[in-house]
């Protein structure tokens, strides 16, 4: 094992519902098939709100949260292959699965019912070091700016998973798209859906002027608020804002045959709505987690885009401060914590 330090700071969730706490936490040492990372920035994501906010009822107390990790590894355990010391990687949500039950048998590892959750059921990356099993982790080529490529692991995986299912089948290009929220996710998936040759629609929080102009940034031609009706009927929509109510909102501004992709992970409870909203094979879809195979797509395709992050550094112990404006929606792209 080279020199490591002894300890090192971290954020750690002691309970739902209360601040975050600056620790001093010893420095983990990698078991076997594990690698040690040493954390160059964090991204804060709206499924960390959901886990300090207790929407998400059994994260692994106490607990380092955070998902979006990109480090460099400081020390590999015994067994690791293919994954060498200073390497730069990205750490994902999917930590582990069990390779063994039937989803896993079928391919659908995101569906495993024994995974273990980065940041939520195993310790993240709002800390100075992490660890992580190997084969969980994806190398990152190109020399990229960590807090640059933080927002990719998450935000922009599970964008790109949301987008695959809004379309499945279809490959007409000009279809339009609805994006409803625009935050750190779809400041992505608007890039990606655009290249594909996607019209873009974005739907904010009414009366939310800056995330009107930030859609319109990255090529939304048209922004509204997510009460307004838009100048066409969508082909597919996307929802990353986690409000039950734009669930029929969304329906009633989906053309029949369109499908719209619930992206998060929590929602508030969606309000009861007519059939006829649903009705001519529109279709409801919810994204849970990712794959590996999501991942290694996605990160292949995000530099041909190229794709670009709009982030916001802040530092480690400035957690508390980057969750409440996620919570208060006073960001502009993506909050990251960045460690050095
Ligand atoms: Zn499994
Ligand atoms: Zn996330």
């Amino acid at each position: 094992m080279p020199d490591l330090p002894e300890t090192m700071r971290a954020m750690v969730m002691d309970a739902p519902n209360t601040p975050l706490r600056l620790a001093e936490l010893p420095v983990p040492r990698p078991g076997p098939g594990e690698v040690l990372v040493k954390v160059a920035a964090c991204g804060v994501c709206r499924t960390d709100l959901h886990v300090v906010d207790g929407e998400l009822t059994e994260p692994n107390l106490p607990l380092v949260p955070g998902h979006e990790i990109v480090g460099h590894v400081a020390a590999t355990g015994d067994g690791v292959t293919g994954v060498d010391v200073g390497k730069l990687v990205g750490i994902p949500w999917l930590g582990w699965t069990c390779g063994e039950c039937r989803y896993c048998r079928k391919g659908q590892e995101n569906l495993c019912e024994r995974a273990l959750f980065t940041g939520y059921t195993r310790d993240g990356g709002y800390a100075e070091y992490t660890v992580a099993d190997a084969r969980y982790c994806f190398p990152l080529t190109g020399a990229p700016d960590p807090a640059e490529a933080a927002p990719l692991l998450c935000a922009g995986l599970i964008g790109y998973r949301s987008l695959r299912m809004a379309r499945p089948s279809i490959e007409g290009k000009g279809d339009i798209l609805g994006i409803y929220g625009f935050g750190a996710a779809a400041h992505i998936v608007a890039q990606v859906a655009k290249a594909e040759g996607w019209r873009l629609f974005a739907f904010v929080k009414p009366g939310d002027e800056a995330a009107i102009d930030f859609a319109k940034s990255l090529g939304a031609e048209w922004a509204g608020g997510s009460d307004e009706t838009p100048p066409e009927l969508l082909d597919a929509a996307i929802i990353y804002a986690p409000a039950g109510p734009l669930v029929p909102a969304a329906l009633k501004a989906t053309a029949p045959g369109g499908r719209v992709v619930c992206a998060g992970i929590y929602m508030s409870e969606i309000p009861a709505f007519s059939y006829d909203i649903l009705w001519r094979e529109r279709s409801i879809h919810s994204v849970a987690n990712l794959t590996r195979a999501d991942g290694e797509e996605f990160l292949a395709l995000a530099p041909q885009v190229p794709v670009t992050t709009t982030v916001e550094r802040m530092k480690l112990e400035e957690a508390n401060e980057a969750l409440a404006r996620l919570r208060d929606g006073r960001l502009t792209g993506a909050a990251v914590l960045t460690m050095a």
